[in-house]
This record gives structure tokens, sequence and C-alpha cells, in this order.
């Protein structure tokens, strides 16, 4: 009977040393594999060069590398790149490469699909199949690494976890990613230039802070009164906008690091003088800055960008109340990239 082969990158460098004593190797053959493997991506065991053919023919046998593979890359004519990325199990994610004059971010998802069910987000009509593994991330942030290199001929420097999923809701994954990404034995990224976008899980906000993580925190918050939040993101009805808030000032209190606001304004829904007002009362609490977002049509009409008179009222209110703000125009719309869109259309 054919037993099934494990993912060797499920294996920390720890596991890989003591697989080769065991197998009557020498430890320092593990940290040879570990390094194709993390540092090299090796999609096979066949291009470890430095390792006899006799080891590699043994690694076979009992692994498997579940390597991603990207099946369609597209480009938009801003330059934005969006990747259709293919998993071992033939599902299917999108990742996108973001270039501006000055930086590469790569927006890569977190699961298959996604459990929440955000009423302008293309994304919410998949379900949630399953999560991603730390390795899966990993591959999605260093293909796009290698699209940046061989495009605009310099290496990523930003990564936002804002494509398809929650990646509070696949914490630990996400987490050995981020680990891997900036670790020496990995990309080497530093956690500042990392920014984990959540919808808003009190919960796990809480935990992040405990565990005093260095990367940045974003939410998507999109209305601070909550019957028009839960109206939007009726996750909002479990999860209130106090709750979210006091996770949020716990956060503060314990890094000290400014929360940044993912806010997109709506005609009709969010774009009145009451929705501002309760916007900047809610940053009060601690050093914010709100990123409002171009709106993207998800082709159900149900959701139209608000005027510029709407965004001009939010603009003018936070810069009053000296609240960081940005306004910012979606990228790779043409190509179905842009925030919210990602839906395995491709
Ligand atoms: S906006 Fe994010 S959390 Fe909401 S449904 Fe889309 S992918 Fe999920």
């Amino acid at each position: 009977m054919e037993t099934k082969k494990k993912d060797i990158r499920a294996l920390t460098r720890e596991q890989l040393r003591d697989f080769f004593v065991k197998n009557g190797d020498k430890a320092f053959r593990g940290n040879q594999v570990y390094e194709w493997l993390w540092q090299k991506s090796a999609h096979s065991f066949d291009v470890m060069t430095n390792i006899s053919k006799e080891t590699r023919d043994m690694l076979e046998a009992n692994f498997v590398i579940n390597h991603i593979k990207v099946d369609v890359m597209q480009r938009s004519t801003d330059g934005t790149i969006k990747n259709a990325v293919r998993l071992h199990d033939d599902l299917i994610v999108e990742s996108v490469l973001i270039p501006t004059k000055t930086r590469t971010t790569a927006c890569v998802s977190s699961q298959v699909g996604c459990s929440l069910d955000c009423k302008f987000c293309a994304t919410a009509r998949l379900k949630r199949m399953r999560n991603l593994n730390p390795d899966e991330i990993y591959d999605q942030v260093v293909a796009i690494d290698n699209e940046s290199r061989l495009y605009f001929d310099r290496p990523l420097s930003n990564i936002v976890f804002m494509g398809m999923g929650e990646p509070l809701m696949n914490y630990n994954n996400v987490l050995k990613a981020i680990d891997k990404i900036t670790s020496k034995d990995g990309l080497g990224i530093s956690p500042k230039r990392i920014t984990v976008s959540t919808s808003g899980v009190p919960k796990m906000i809480r935990k992040m802070a405990d565990e005093e993580v260095k990367f940045n925190l974003a939410v998507s918050l999109h209305s601070a009164i909550d019957d028009i939040r839960t109206s939007i993101m009726p996750f909002n009805a479990t999860f209130t906008l106090a709750d979210l808030r006091e996770a949020l000032a716990y956060w503060y209190s314990k890094t000290k690091s400014r929360i940044t606001y993912e806010y997109v304004v709506w005609k009709g829904i969010n774009d009145r003088q009451k929705d501002v007002d309760a916007l900047v009362n809610f940053c009060r609490f601690a050093p914010s800055k709100v990123n409002l977002i171009e709106y993207n049509p998800i082709d159900d009409g149900e959701f139209q960008q608000a005027s510029n008179t709407a965004i001009e009222m939010y603009v003018n209110a936070l810069e009053r109340n000296n609240i960081i703000v940005t306004v910012r125009r979606s990228r790779g719309k043409d190509i179905d990239a842009a925030c919210g869109q990602l839906a395995n259309k491709t």
C-alpha cells in the first residue's frame, strides 16, 4: 500500500537535522537541504547539486515539496501584476505585485476563499475552502520578489496580507510564514515592511499584542457606526465596534504602534457628516492613520464610489483632528487585481 509522503517543508531545521542523523548521515546535511528549500526555493530534489544522488533519491522516496505554481500571470497597463497561483491540491489563490516609483509591494492571500461575508468583496463569494500553509504564503512572496527583480529591476520592498482570506482566521500559519519571510534563513525582510490587514477579530488582535509582534496592523473599518458596519460586514454583529476598539487600545498599550484603518467611502452608505464624525471619534484613543481607498465595483451595482465632495469631507475632518489621512487610488483594475476584486476570475 502506498503511504502518503510528507511535505518536507513542514519540518523545522532541527527536525531535518535529526532525520539525517537517524538515517546514518551527518546533521549538517539537514542544513544543506534546509537552505535549498528556503533560501534557494528549490522546487525539486534534483536541483540540490551538493547532495549525492543517493541521498536525493532517499529524500524523493520519503518526501514531497508542495511548491506553488504560478498558473497565469497578468500585467495591468499600470504595471500591476496578478498571479493566479495553483496549490498542490489544485486549488487556486491570487496574489498581486503593486509597483510605485519608490516601492514594490506584494499583496498575498492567506486562505482559499474566505469565511467572512463582507458584502462589497468579491472573495466573499468564494466559500472558504481551507487555510494556506506557511510555505504556500511564503512561496507567493518569493514568486513576487522574483517578478519584481525581473520586471522592475529591484527586490520586493513591502508585503501586505490583504489578498484572499482573513489572516487572523489563519493566525498560526500567517505568523509562521512571517517568521520565515523575516528570518535570515528565509528572505530577511524587516517586519516593519509587513502589514497584516484584518477585518477586526478582537481576540486575535489581543493575542498579537501579547506576543509583541513587530509587523504593522491595519484594520478594514469602513464604518464606525455599528448598524452600518454590520450591514456591510455582517460579522460585526458578533465582533462589535466596542470590542474592536477595546482590543485595539490594548494593542496600542502593548506595542505603541500606530493603527492604520482602511476605509472605503460608498455613495449612500457612509458618505454623511455623521459617518465622518463617528470615524473621527473612533480614532481618538490612539495615534491613527486612515487610508481612504477608491472603490472597485464588483459588477453587482449595489456599492458605488462616493463623490469627491464626500471624500473631501472625510479628509478635512481627519486633518482638522490631527489624524493622518491618505487617499489611495486602486491599482490593477483592468485585471481585477484591485482591493476587494480577487475572485479567481482568470
Ligand atoms: S474583505 Fe477580507 S475578510 Fe471580508 S470577505 Fe473579503 S477577504 Fe474576507
